[in-house]
């Protein structure tokens, strides 16, 4: 089975870019039930194709995890069109083979995986079972140009009739990892055969693969029938779950939003370190009641709770949602009287001024600030150091600099991609200096800086810390 894919898109070999493979020579990658092999029948400044053969091995195939049922009997697994046509096959080579451009990244090109392009793309064979105008049915609300040639099934034989098979050209200006999805999802969907078993994952896939097109499909309750094999309790979750609320569609992009970040930073146990630091400030500073801006989850508030030292400790969040994980996480329902005398959450705006909040003796704001507009920033250094004004300040940011560090960090040059999407801003050591150092100045305390997590000779540390007091003589 043969995948291939065009731009008129100048250069034209920026493909390779997107694509992440050298138009100039030929590449090969061993799958479970075969190999796919990569190469470019032509590379040029006005176009530019790239062809993805996936060759089955049979033996393969029945030997490995992937073979079809064993219901289907001996002859059935050694002699079908597995080897041949494209399917479910197909998608795992494109997933094994060119993920990072299925999953709309580019090392060197991102703005352009960002950009629609002209594109096209031949699949062939693909089983094309059901009614005639399927193929245009899947792909034509999703903006292509379809053309789908039936195969006959004897060739020169007019007498035998077309077989299943067809070759399916799409045309149509679009992202590459537009493309790839739509081609993931609708190739196995046209083919229409089992040939795994299907489970919950394929739910998790399908709506990872369908995210942006599929919840407005005209045909989404076709595709998840076929996408699950009719397995109804899947394809219901699947259709409910694409229709779900905006609020819980969001809620689930923020928790997936925060697992990148932590996995991002995950290798440096980077949030864990920060941890530990703003609580040795406090507990160093002799705090006694301090309160958590932006307390999130409550992960700061645990590390807090296992000082005898602190004998109330206050979290305060705009998010209703971060605040009932948090009391879930510290199992505050659960938790003995002597406890709840210690600790409170509070749903509150940083940005206001809030009488609860003052006479603390300390504040903490990890990885906050980054979260406000700019312009909002001068309304909380106001709340926080002119009418909360406690003894002791303790911010924590991303250092910026450090993000040419990370490995993953999905972006050309990295300089301009943040951690977080939802991070309004992230500054360089310099910026947080000139930022902290007059705010300090204004509001008469004194601020220190240091660096959190192991420091690179020309980048600094991954994340860095401001403790601001009140009053002291640097
Ligand atoms: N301090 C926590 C969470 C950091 S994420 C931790 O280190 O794990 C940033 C948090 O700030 C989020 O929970 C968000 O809801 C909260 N936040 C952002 N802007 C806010 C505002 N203006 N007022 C109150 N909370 C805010």
């Amino acid at each position: 089975m043969l995948l291939t894919i065009s731009t008129t898109h100048r250069p034209a070999t920026d493909l390779g870019h997107l694509l992440h493979k050298n138009p100039d020579r030929m590449h090969e990658k061993p799958l479970a039930f075969g190999r796919a092999l990569m190469a470019y029948p032509e590379a040029g400044e006005d176009r530019c194709t790239f062809a993805l053969f996936v060759e089955v091995d049979p033996v393969a195939l029945v030997r490995g995890k992937g073979g079809p049922a064993k219901a289907g009997g001996m002859l059935d697994q050694y002699v079908n069109d597995r080897p041949y046509a494209a399917s479910s096959m197909m998608s795992v080579a494109i997933s094994r083979t060119i993920s990072t451009a299925l999953n709309g990244r580019s090392k060197d090109r991102q703005q352009l995986a960002e950009t629609p392009i002209p594109l096209q793309a031949t699949v062939t064979p693909v089983p094309a079972r059901g009614q005639e105008d399927i193929a245009a049915r899947l792909f034509e609300p999703l903006g292509y140009t379809v053309t789908a040639t039936p195969h006959p099934l004897v060739a020169d034989d007019d007498h035998w009739g077309d077989s299943p098979y067809i070759t399916l050209e799409l045309s149509g200006t679009m992202k590459l990892s537009d493309l790839l999805n739509h081609l993931y999802v609708l190739v196995p969907v046209l083919d229409n055969r089992k040939h795994y078993y299907i489970d919950q994952g394929e739910v998790e896939k399908l709506l990872a693969k369908g995210e942006g097109w599929l919840d407005s499909h005209p045909e989404r309750q076709f595709i998840a029938n076929r996408y699950l094999k009719r397995r109804s309790r899947l394809v219901r979750e699947a259709l409910a779950r694409l229709a779900d609320s905006a609020d819980a569609q969001e809620e689930l992009d923020d928790e997936t939003r925060n697992a990148g970040e932590e996995t991002l930073e995950q290798p440096l146990r980077l949030h864990d370190l920060r941890l530990q630091a703003v609580t040795k400030v406090l507990v160093d500073a002799g705090a006694r009641r301090v309160v958590d801006l932006g307390c999130g989850e409550g992960k700061l508030i645990r590390h807090l709770l296992a000082q005898k030292q602190f004998s109330e400790i206050v979290g305060v969040d705009a998010s209703l949602a971060s605040l009932e994980r948090a009391e879930q996480r510290l199992h505050l329902d659960k938790a003995s009287d002597r406890v709840l005398k210690r600790i409170k959450l509070m749903h509150g705006a940083l940005t206001y001024r809030d009488r609860r909040l003052e006479g603390f003796d300390a504040a903490a704001l990890v990885e906050v600030i980054e979260h406000l507009d700019p312009d909002r920033l001068p309304a909380l250094e106001r709340v926080m150091f002119e009418f909360m004004a406690p003894a002791l300040v303790v911010v924590t940011t991303p250092n910026r600099e450090y993000n040419v560090l990370f490995e993953d960090m999905p972006a050309s040059g990295n300089s301009g991609r943040l951690r977080h999407p939802d991070h309004r801003f992230e500054w360089t050591r310099a910026e947080f200096t000139a930022w902290a150092e007059p705010v300090a100045e204004r509001f008469g305390y004194t601020v220190n800086f240091r660096p959190l997590g192991d420091e690179d000779t020309l980048h600094g540390a991954p994340s860095q810390m401001a403790v601001f007091e009140r009053g002291r003589p640097s």
